[in-house]
């Protein structure tokens, strides 16, 4: 899931012009809680603190999926037209969701900030585990990713930095690669753990990227 923190009030309020109609989204920022059922209700009423009208509020369940945000825009159009401005409360894929939907002449505001792909521990715990770099490199490093649990993205470690099994950036974390060879220890695998990484190639986490599917696949 997409994990993101609300942006400062000042800021969100300073952002919205005139009436203003608020989305969230009920799958990662409601996770996140910057952006569920109550997140919105909650902003809904801190704006009409600020003397902000607030027109109406709406929780899309996934507002990443363009297709969905457009139904959500349908349905309540009446308010989404009366609107100045459109607060978005999801990650930024959300908030891009709602300028393809809404017209043009609606101000867009996000009103959180995206922060990384997390996965969730429990309730009250998200943690970043993939950084999606495009070329994965778990099957030869026994399942855990140096490129983002190893403060260094090393593809070759332990660094000499590693203490009594914890990494030197920050010593309340467990050396990401004493993990992967401890697991590769286990499985047998260290001879793969062992060979050399090549350089990796970060040419192919391309931007603006698409993938488009062909023929039913479901
Ligand atoms: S190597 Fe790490 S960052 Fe890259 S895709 Fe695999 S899990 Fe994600
Ligand atoms: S101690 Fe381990 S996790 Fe920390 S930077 Fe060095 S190799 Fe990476």
């Amino acid at each position: 899931m997409i994990v993101t923190k609300q942006k400062k009030l000042d800021d969100i309020a300073r952002n919205i012009r005139g009436s203003v109609f608020i989305f969230g989204c009920g799958i990662c920022s409601d996770t996140s809680r910057t952006g569920g059922p109550k997140e919105v209700l909650a902003m809904r009423e801190i704006l009409e603190d600020r003397d902000i009208l607030v027109t109406g509020t709406y929780v899309i369940d996934a507002m990443c999926h363009i297709q969905k945000t457009r139904k959500a825009v349908r349905d309540n159009k009446d308010t989404v037209l009366k609107s100045d401005s459109i607060l978005v409360l999801s990650c930024g894929s959300g908030v891009q969701s709602a300028v393809i939907a809404i017209d043009d002449s609606k101000k867009i505001v996000s009103g959180v900030d995206t922060m990384f792909m997390g996965n969730i521990e429990n309730l009250s715990s998200l943690k970043e585990m993939c950084s999606l770099c495009g070329e994965c490199v778990l099957n030869e490093t026994a399942g855990i990713c140096p490129v983002t649990l190893c403060p260094k993205g090393l593809l070759n470690g332990p660094c000499g930095g590693m203490k009594n099994y914890k990494c030197e950036v920050d010593g309340n974390m467990d050396c990401a690669w004493v993990k992967i060879y401890e697991r590769a220890i286990i499985q047998n695998t260290v001879d793969d753990v062992d060979n050399i990484a090549k350089p990796k190639d970060y040419s192919v986490k391309k931007r603006c990227a698409t993938v488009k599917f062909t023929g039913s696949h479901r």
